[in-house]
């Protein structure tokens, strides 16, 4: 795409494989005065490999690098950043709430305690434990620079404002940059709509209502001018019709769901009512991470009520 940033040769977009469902995962080189990337690609000796060769192309090495900003603590965007950092002597930015996720915790006891409240069934719960002790081989824990919203960070003649925007993870960041563009991450994808992922605050071990944080993220990410360089898939050029795509999105399947509710079920029956096929397909954390939303959605707005000494859920 011939877009005013690609014509200016300073941001490179890297396109790194990974084992995930996702696909591959885009790393961003920037050759100011600096050398910058934004997210580092998991652990894997391919990521590195893809890595280096793409350095070099442009005539550079990876022990040239001097930082790397971190949009946030999932092994595709972060797991392969302390390798290079030790590698290059490079610095490393990132967002404090994403503390547990650079750490390498994977926050274990507090998923256990959250199936073993909604009664999911072991089956399932062995299943998400198993996915997320097989991330880890993916990631190399790291402890950052701590950067918070606002913060500025420069590579010369680009600077790049920190904006938080938590959802699809607690420290989720964004680089709004001075050149109408910025690294957004995983927050706005052009393929996948709701991503605010099951997650928990680092600090108080409380679960974040990621569905309500995400959608005030995109709130803000639909004011903005500019084009959005993701984590996976195309570069997108209207950020506000992307992000208002996802809005709308959004308030179809919750009013689905109140309607669901008339009659009072758990969060696992309403589960299994909504995405059938993709818990079949073992995709059981992305359903009720996606359904927990909107269920979160609906007590803090009065229209959702849940029965605590048996967790069924029905419309107020
Ligand atoms: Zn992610
Ligand atoms: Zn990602």
């Amino acid at each position: 795409m011939q877009t005013e940033f690609l014509k200016d040769q300073l941001v490179h977009p890297i396109r790194i494989p990974t084992p995930f469902a996702v696909g591959d995962v885009f790393s961003y080189l920037i050759t100011d005065d600096k050398i910058v990337l934004v997210d580092a690609g998991q652990y894997t000796e391919e990521a590195f490999e893809v890595l280096d060769d793409r350095f070099h192309e442009h005539g550079l090495s990876l022990e040239d690098l001097d930082e790397i900003w971190l949009t946030h603590g999932h092994p595709d965007h972060f797991g392969q950043a302390a390798r290079l950092a030790d590698r290059a002597d490079a610095i490393v930015f990132g967002h404090p709430k994403e503390r547990a996720n650079f750490a390498g915790n994977d926050d274990g006891d507090l998923f256990e305690d959250f199936f073993q409240k909604h009664n999911i069934p072991s089956k399932f719960t062995s299943k998400m434990v198993e996915q997320l002790d097989w991330l880890q081989q993916f990631q190399l824990p790291i402890e950052p620079e701590w950067i918070n919203e606002g913060d500025e960070l420069t590579s010369g003649e680009m600077t790049a404002m920190v904006q938080h925007t938590p959802g699809h993870a607690p420290g989720h960041v964004v680089f709004n940059t001075n050149r109408d563009m910025m690294f957004g991450g995983d927050l706005l994808l052009a393929h996948i709509s709701t991503n605010a992922l099951i997650n928990f605050d680092p600090d108080t071990g409380n679960r974040n209502k990621s569905l309500l944080q995400y959608r005030r993220s995109l709130q803000w990410m639909r004011k903005q001018q500019g084009i959005v360089l993701p984590g996976h898939g195309e570069i997108i050029e209207k950020a506000s019709e992307v992000a208002d795509h996802h809005l709308e999105e959004h308030e179809k399947r919750y009013q689905k769901i109140r309607r669901l509710l008339q009659e009072p079920m758990s969060l696992m029956e309403l589960s299994y009512n909504m995405f059938p096929d993709a818990i079949k397909e073992g995709a059981i954390f992305l359903v009720l991470s996606e359904v927990l939303g909107y269920l979160d959605w609906g007590i803090e707005e009065g229209a959702i009520h849940l029965d605590e000494s048996q967790m069924i859920y029905r419309v107020a």
